[in-house]
């Protein structure tokens, strides 16, 4: 018998505030946009957390970075208001470049202290086949701000955020683009919802481009909801911080 078999799943759904941590702009929606739809839809106050700033993949190389970020920044606030998004965070990382993995760490611990959500969302950093980094550290950045949050020697990037945190109960992590789910939520009701912010997405994707992730999506939608009563899924492990250390 493991921990992690005999802790509950969190149930994603009785969170009151959700904190969605994401490598590059569109990965949240991509993952889970129809998940945090519903979310919405069910009380929930959600916050995108945007590690780096995306710039390698814009479309258009005429643009500069100024530009680029701008269109960036233009579709990430169309596709949040599709969803329902309340808050977007930007850290600023640079897209696929070179930054320190332990100061990421420590601007994640700084929002999660901060912000106290009953549940974090992140990519699995443990996707077999993930060749991404920025994807890899994202969420390994996570796993490990949830199991250190109360240990206040691991400073965050803010001191004042370490000196007014007085511990919350974070009740999971849940993992998007993951291989090993637990639970796949029925987004059948936020399809056309999640489409739509996608849609928003243009200066990442030329028209033929997105329109091959939305074939791609919706056949995975389907292949996740195999077996299950309803039409299409999105695949999440969820876990108690608890079980992110030493698989007791
Ligand atoms: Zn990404």
């Amino acid at each position: 018998m493991t921990l992690e078999s005999i802790l509950p799943i969190p149930d994603v759904f009785s969170a009151k505030t959700v904190l969605c941590v994401q490598p590059h702009y569109d990965d949240n929606d991509i993952a889970a946009g129809g998940t945090f739809a519903l979310l919405k839809k069910a009380g929930a106050e959600l916050i995108y957390l945007t590690v780096t700033d995306d710039l390698m993949g814009v479309v258009d190389r005429s643009l500069s970075a100024q530009q680029a970020a701008r269109a960036l920044e233009r579709d990430q606030l169309a596709a949040g208001a599709v969803i329902g998004v309340d808050q977007q965070i930007a850290l600023g990382y640079p897209d696929a470049g070179a930054y320190d993995y332990f100061a990421l760490r420590r601007d994640i611990l700084k929002y999660i202290r901060m912000l106290k959500p009953d549940i974090v969302f992140a990519p699995d950093p443990w996707l077999t086949y993930e060749a991404h980094r920025d994807h890899i550290q994202t969420g390994l950045a996570v796993a490990e701000a949830a199991i250190f949050l109360g240990l206040l020697k691991i400073a965050s990037s803010d001191p004042a955020v370490d000196a007014a945190y007085t511990g919350h109960a974070l009740r999971g992590v849940a993992f998007y683009y993951t291989r090993e789910p637990n639970q796949v939520i029925d987004v059948a009701p936020a399809w056309e919802a999640k489409v739509a912010a996608l849609r928003c997405y243009q200066a990442q994707f030329d028209p033929p481009g997105l329109e091959e992730l939305l074939f791609a999506l919706d056949l995975k939608s389907r292949q996740a909801a195999e077996g299950e009563l309803f039409e299409r899924g999105e695949p999440l492990k969820v876990l108690h911080p608890a079980a992110l250390h030493c698989g007791l």
